[in-house]
């Protein structure tokens, strides 16, 4: 009955539903999971502004509110469904007061369930997935027409090229940093991931589209772009010399741009990192001294059954290769607790690799078995009680890693970019070169300003530092 009552508001023809009161329709997009999101969620928002849709500032004042979600492990997934009943509440309780809400799912739940979403959660009105988003205002306005409407189909268009470039005033507002996402999708299938299935295959944007881009970002102020991408160092693209680029030279290319002084690129794959790239770690200046590397194990017999194609003592060797080239690099990583077969033998040499790499920062989860990946079928699953007790491990060692690297620069000059007002009034926020979060007085300079601090205290999420006179 419920469920009918809900599928009558969700069909009532726009004509009868109330404009926001200021006039514009407005739309609250809520990410999960990954930066290349986060940038999906901002291009998704331009796509609508051409449409006249302005952000909200909260649900409920959302005429469509689109979830923007993560597959890659269970529990990101779940949330969506719970975040899902909620809306529906809110949709309701608009339907009463004459105001209709539009309920999209985009994202990696929406690419991998495609209708089954409609059937577990009928509020929703549009799924969309990564693939198509410059065909989400089409399918706004069908939804808004009464349509239920899945598109989660892999375009044969090009996705950028379709969809509309922020505004000016779009990029100022997010502020002196940016994603630009250069690659997506993933050939690598490693055993425990969703991302091939549900971000398909690899694709790299060619170079003028990315190199357009970031003037444009450059021109509306951001001083540092992050190149993304599920596979980001596999990027190649035809240049205009007519030959084939890697990332190295694309980043060669973008430091060119005036204005873009720091770049940083995530995330790697160990079996991608060629020389072209770590010499641009030893040349351009550019590029920040952060690598995230996942390496995910340390024992090969473990590597061997995750498809990573690369053994402890490759990664070892390649980390020593990009130290020798760039020898202030912090080194970060994604560890894999638990995957099936993992004995305590195992968990031990990942403790092993953590302690010879020595890590400036990591994000290691407990494995969770994702539908569809050769992972979930495979015999030995650890129990979750072993897996919690190995993460925990895991972490403290990583948590202690990351304390000394952070306390070992206090007392150091460093460079930092002012990014955004601190919590605390007289404060502003910038970031090391090594991503740290820093605080400072706001006589250190303005929001974009690249100025030389003093690091004085290692603080548990981030630093603090004085001026220079
Ligand atoms: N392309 C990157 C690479 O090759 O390392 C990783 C991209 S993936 C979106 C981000 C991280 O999520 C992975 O590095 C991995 O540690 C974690 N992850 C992926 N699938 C997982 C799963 N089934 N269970 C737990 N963690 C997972
Ligand atoms: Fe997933 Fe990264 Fe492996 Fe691709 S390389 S399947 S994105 S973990």
């Amino acid at each position: 009955m419920e469920q009918n009552a809900t599928l009558e508001t969700i069909m009532r023809p726009r004509e009868e539903s109330a404009e926001a009161p200021d006039g514009a329709r407005k739309v609250f997009v809520k990410t999960y999971g990954c930066q290349m999101n986060v940038y999906d969620s901002q291009r998704m928002t331009d796509a609508l502004a051409a449409e006249g849709y302005r952000p909200a500032e909260s649900l409920e004042e959302a005429d469509l509110v689109l979830l923007n979600t993560c597959h890659i492990r269970e529990k990101a997934a779940e949330k969506v469904y719970s975040e899902l009943g909620r809306i529906r509440k809110l949709k309701e309780e608009r339907a009463e007061a004459g105001r209709e809400t539009l309920i999209g799912v985009a994202g990696c739940v929406a690419q991998a369930e495609g209708r089954e979403i409609l059937r577990r959660a009928p509020a929703v009105d549009l799924v969309i997935g990564p693939q198509t988003y410059h065909r989400l205002p089409a399918v706004v306005a069908r939804a808004r027409r009464g349509e239920k409407v899945v598109e989660t189909d892999y375009a044969l268009e090009d996705k950028f090229e379709h969809l509309p470039p922020a505004s000016r005033g779009a990029t100022r507002s997010r502020g002196v940093t940016a994603f630009l996402t250069v690659q997506e999708g993933c050939d690598k299938f490693c055993t425990f991931c969703v991302v091939p299935y549900t971000r398909g295959a690899e694709v790299s944007r060619p170079v003028a589209q990315i190199v357009a881009e970031a003037e444009r970002l450059a021109e509306a102020g951001v001083r540092e772009v992050t190149l993304l991408g599920q596979n980001v160092n596999a990027w190649h693209g035809e240049g205009p010399d007519g030959r084939e680029w890697g990332l190295g030279r694309l980043l060669f290319r973008l430091a060119e741009i005036p204005g873009l002084d720091r770049l940083r690129y995530t995330t790697s794959h160990p079996r991608d990192m060629n020389d072209d790239l770590i010499a641009a770690h030893r040349d351009l200046p550019e590029l920040m001294p952060y690598l995230h590397l996942p390496v995910q194990a340390g024992s090969d017999r473990v590597l061997k059954a995750m498809n990573r194609r690369h053994t402890a003592a490759d990664y070892l060797r390649l980390v020593e290769k990009i130290r020798a080239a760039r020898a202030d690099i912090a080194m970060s990583g994604d560890f894999i607790v638990g995957f099936p077969g993992e004995t305590e033998e195992d968990f031990q040499e990942t403790l092993k690799i953590v302690r010879e790499v020595g890590y400036a920062q990591a994000f290691s989860f407990k494995y969770s078995p994702r539908p569809g990946t050769p992972g979930a079928e495979m015999p030995l699953q650890v129990p979750d009680a072993v897996k919690d007790e190995r993460l925990q491990r895991l972490q403290a060692l990583l948590g202690e890693q990351q304390r000394t690297f952070a306390a070992g620069l206090v007392g150091r000059t460093i460079n930092l970019l002012i990014e955004k007002p601190g919590r605390k009034p007289g404060q502003r926020v910038g970031r090391s070169p090594w991503l740290q979060p820093v605080i400072v007085d706001e006589k250190a300079g303005d929001i974009g300003d690249i100025v030389k601090v003093r690091i004085t205290e290692a603080g548990a999420n981030s630093l603090f530092a004085e001026t220079i006179s």
